[in-house]
């Protein structure tokens, strides 16, 4: 759902962290909840709401703005595995800039077990969020 991408982008471009860190919590609780979530869409019918298939434009704009939010997403997609390899190929091989592809294998290459993956809210307030004063580039919200 790209609605929580915009949010994230705009929270991130005002210098709001802690707008940018709820989201990521959203995005932590999405990836460890078991069972989808059911909303009504624009003409009423109940659809999945999965706000984790992300945008490629997303995902490609993220490292150069926001290093905290871009490691994030990158252990996000490594514990989504098979779920996140599914959306990617969705879109052309074209979509994906280098860098995302390159840095997404040296993750998959990396053994050791992420701060996304475990439950704790704690930890990922720790390793990913906005609030401790570091991750954003100083220069975005000048
Ligand atoms: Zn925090």
């Amino acid at each position: 759902m790209q609605d929580f991408q915009k949010l994230y982008m705009l929270a991130h471009s005002l210098g709001s962290n802690d707008v940018c860190d709820m989201v990521i919590d959203r995005w932590h609780e999405q990836l460890h909840r078991h069972t989808p979530r059911i909303c009504p869409d624009a003409v009423g019918l109940n659809i999945e709401f999965d706000f984790l298939k992300f945008d490629p434009f997303f995902l490609n704009h993220l490292p150069k703005h926001d290093v905290m939010g871009f490691g994030f997403l990158l252990d996000l997609l490594v514990a989504l595995g098979e779920r996140a390899w599914e959306w990617m190929s969705e879109h052309t091989s074209r979509t994906w800039s280098k860098d995302i592809k390159l840095a997404l294998i040296r993750r998959l290459q990396c053994p050791q077990i992420s701060p996304v993956q475990e439950k704790d809210l704690r930890a990922v307030c720790k390793a990913y969020h906005h609030h401790h004063g570091f991750g954003l580039d100083p220069t975005a919200t000048s």
